[in-house]
Formats: C-alpha cells, structure tokens, sequence
C-alpha cells in the first residue's frame, strides 16, 4: 500500500488536514506501506516556503513521519509539485498528441461572457468547447508564434462518470456539469487536477484518502486516468470536520490550526489519539490509545461517512489523560515557555528544572492544558497578603471564628522552625491545632491562605514542601523567586485586619 498526504503550503495545517494525514499514516503503518508527503505548491500567488516550513513541523510534531518527501527524497522525487513542471508538460503534450487534449486560445473575458450565456440559457456553466474546433496544426502554429494558450483536456462524450468510494460506496457524476478542464496554465502551470493524476499515477499511490471537499473533482481525474491508459487509484473521501454548530470548523469556533493546538498547550499524542476518534473508532470501548496501536486497528472500510463534530471538550479529556501518564521531566520542559512566559522562569539551570519537574504533578492533576500551568502554579510566585484579602472567599474564611488564632498560631510556629517537609508540616500542623483547638477545615483553610495566598489550589502536602524547595533555590538557577512558609505566615499576619474589640 502506497499512501499520500498532499498539502498546499498556502497557510497552517488545519486539524482538518491533520486528520487526513493521520489516516493516511495510520494506513501506511498498519500495513507496512508507504507513507508518501508531496507538496501541491503550483499555485505561484498563494504558496510560500514559509508554510511548507510549518506544515512540515506540525507533521513531525504529530509524530506523522513520512518515508517519501521533498526533505528526505525518495524513489518517486521530486515530491514538490514545482520541480515537475517538465513531467506535466511532456504528459500534456503526450494528452495533445494522442486528440484527448487541445489548446485553447479563449481570452477571460470571452469566458466570462460564455458563463454569464450558459446561466442565461440555464445550462450548467461549464466551458463551451469552443477551441477544440482549431485543426491541431493551426493551434500548434499560434502557440510557436507566442500567443498564450491553455491546455484543455477533452473530455469524452457520455453520460455519467462513475468510481467507487472506499468510505461512500459508488459515487456517480453527470457529465453534463463537466466542461474540458484546464490541464496546463499559459504559463506553464499545471491545474490541480492534472497535477495530482499524474503524480499519484507516477509516484505508484493504491490509495488516494482525502477531504470530501474534493470529491467533485475525482470525475475529472478518473477521465484523465482513462484517457492516459492508466489504472486509478482506490479512492476514499473523508467527510469534512465540523465545528459544534455543524458549519466547517473555522476560526469562528476557536483554534483550528495544529499550530494553535500545539500553543494552547496539547501534547501531539493526545491530539493524534483525538483525531483519530472522529469519524472512526478503534472498538472494544478503548478510545485511548497509542499511535501504533491505532495504526494495527485502522481500516478504511470502518470508516464513517457522516461528518465528525470536533468536540474540544473531548480533547481536553484526551489531553488530561496523556498529561498525567507523561514523563515528568517531558512535562518540566513543555512548560517553559509558559512559564518563561508568565515571567515565573527564565533559562533553568539543572536545579531549576529538577524544581519544575518536583511541581509537575500539581499541574497534571488540575490541568486540560499546559496553558492553564501558570494560573495553577501562580501561588508560587505571586504572595501578596494584601490582594488575598481581597478576595471575597478568602474573607469568608478568615470571618470563621478560629482563624485568626491559627494564622497567628502558625506564624509562631513557623518562627521557630527550619523549612518544613511533608512530615514536618503535618506534625506542626497538629501543634497548631492543638494550641487553637481548630480542626478539619477551620484548621487547613486558614493555613492554606496565610501559605498560599488562595482559597483553593493544590493538595497542601504538595504545596508546602513545593514552597519550601523554591525559597532554598539558588538565585541563578532560573526560576522566579519563591517566598518560603515562614516569610509568608509572618507577612500574613502583619496584614490580617485588627480583630474587633469586644
Ligand atoms: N493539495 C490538495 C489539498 O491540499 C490535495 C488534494 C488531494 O489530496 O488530492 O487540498
């Protein structure tokens, strides 16, 4: 089996696009095939190395690795569109040769007047056919004096046009919405309809899995395949990815691009793992799982025909899923950048990292997405009891009767105390609530916020020696500093409010 994944470097990858090359992998490496990446980059005006450059990073991100393509050559190269301008020509002029292409000479206005007739006259508005009248000597010798000229290809006089779809069953088109396609630009180019037969012809492709978006133009290209003698391509459409309101998933709805994922705070494999759920299922009611084991459980055949719905909300439960089980240390380093970001880090030193990683798990248990890391990790690095007090919950709290003696109770505590451990916390911990009398949560409230600043947040045996490590962090080791659990209960109390005189 010989998959491809074409894209047009015309803009980002949209997950869209991203699922079909994840079919196509998944197809490629549950059967020990090729995994084919060419680039369709004939259109001159909108294609740019730039998002070639991006769509070929998103793809190794993803982990979607190809065996053939413009980076790692092939057997089948070039595998950008560009550099086989010369197999497009010598196959049109074969086409041209053999009667079942022609030059036309039609200016755009002409055409223009030619559609405006045909909706006029309520025929579809398809070319006329005007310059397959021109003797072939005759347009060859216009097109040697330089006047420009497309090629179009003829197509044959019939009814219906008809393939059969690996994900629809058989498709079937009328010909009468078929006019002679453009093969060749005047300048040269070759229309995306020819470009891509011959290229899946030549680069050996079994099948050709792509959006439904370009189902209408399969016709046009299973003509071209009989026109050239040669054998199509199993074909299988996918249908589109829609947003929640079932219109196209487009900016509207949110992030669409691979690159947004990735920024927000994805990891690929919960992305793969996600795309991979819509409009397929790998059965048995496992819907997590890895790459390859997707791959040894994909078919074509189990594929669905109606459109799937993009549910983010899915994703993120996929991505708290593949959160938790990755390696901290991974975790550690895709943080970075949002906590370089939220100015909590700068370039970590060893310590520094080690630091991040003791954090990660608070992270994980709370978060869909790594972006959501800085809110969470915030009590770390931002202590200001004055804008604590401020917040209606930590004042309902510390109105319980009891509060107060605690925080003072754990300041004084702490004063005398090197920095705590989880052990060392809980047996102070118990000191304070033997001194208060508090228990529970009139106990633990009150020393969260006088530690922590906030009402809620982590589990405090992971908090608190979290706090402490930080607070010991040499100045050098790249991370934003950290105020220890004595400094904060100290300032704490300076700002408690004066309590009410009886
Ligand atoms: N370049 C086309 C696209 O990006 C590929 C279509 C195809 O797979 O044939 O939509």
């Amino acid at each position: 089996m010989r998959v491809r994944f074409a894209p047009s470097p015309t803009g980002h990858l949209h997950v869209g696009n991203a699922r079909t090359a994840l079919f196509n992998w998944l197809l490629a490496r549950g059967s020990k095939g090729a995994f084919v990446l060419r680039i369709e980059d004939t259109d001159v005006e909108r294609s740019t190395g730039a998002s070639e450059q991006a769509i070929l990073e998103d793809l190794r991100w993803l982990e979607l690795h190809w065996d053939e393509g413009p980076d790692v050559g092939g057997p089948y190269g070039p595998y950008r569109q560009s550099e086989r301008l010369y197999l497009y020509r010598s196959y049109a002029d074969r086409l041209i040769r053999e009667s079942h292409a022609y030059y036309c000479f039609c200016s755009a206005e002409q055409l223009e007047a030619d559609r405006k007739q045909h909706i006029r006259l309520g025929r579809p508005p398809r070319y006329s056919g005007r310059c397959r009248a021109i003797p072939p000597d005759q347009a060859q010798s216009r097109v040697e004096a330089g006047e420009p000229a497309v090629v179009r290809f003829k197509v044959p006089e019939r009814d219906r046009v008809a393939f059969e779809d690996v994900v629809r069953g058989e498709v079937s088109f009328s010909m009468e919405v078929i006019g002679d396609p453009v093969l060749l630009k005047s300048d040269g180019r070759p229309a995306y309809n020819f470009a891509v037969v011959i290229d899946d012809a030549l680069m050996e492709v079994t099948h050709v899995v792509r959006g439904e978006d370009h189902i209408s133009n399969t016709p046009r290209q299973v003509l071209l395949y009989e026109a050239l003698g040669l054998t199509p391509p199993k074909f299988a459409h996918l249908a589109l990815v829609l947003g929640p309101d079932h219109t196209p998933l487009s900016k509207r709805h949110g992030a669409t691009s691979v690159a947004e994922f990735r920024a927000n705070g994805y990891l690929p494999e919960a992305l793969v793992n996600y795309l991979a759920l819509i409009g397929w299922s790998p059965g048995s009611g496992q819907e997590v799982l890895p790459a390859a084991e997707l791959a040894e459980r994909f078919s074509l055949e189990a594929v669905g025909h109606s459109a799937g719905i993009f549910d983010e909300e899915k994703l993120a439960w996929v991505n708290r899923h593949y959160l938790r089980s990755a390696d901290p240390g991974r975790v550690a380093e895709l943080l970075m950048p949002y906590l370089c970001n939220a100015g909590y880090a700068t370039a970590p030193d060893a310590r520094g990292l080690e630091f991040l990683t003791g954090v990660v798990s608070m992270v994980t248990s709370a978060v869909d997405r790594l972006d959501q890391a800085p809110r969470r990790l915030r009590f770390l690095f931002e202590f200001d009891p004055k804008v604590s007090l401020r917040d209606p919950e930590v004042q309902s709290i510390l109105n319980h009767p009891g509060a107060r003696q605690v925080i003072e109770a754990l300041a004084r505590e702490l004063a005398g105390v090197s920095r705590l451990t989880r052990d060392s916390f809980r047996e102070m911990a118990a000191r304070v609530r033997q001194q208060t009398g508090q228990k529970g949560k009139a106990l633990f409230h009150p020393i969260r916020i006088a530690l922590t600043g906030e009402a809620g947040g982590p589990e405090l045996d992971l908090a608190i020696p979290a706090l402490e490590k930080g607070a010991e962090l040499p100045a050098g080791s790249g991370i934003a500093p950290v105020l220890g659990c004595r400094e904060r209960a100290a300032a704490f109390v300076r700002h408690l409010p004066r309590p009410e005189s009886p």
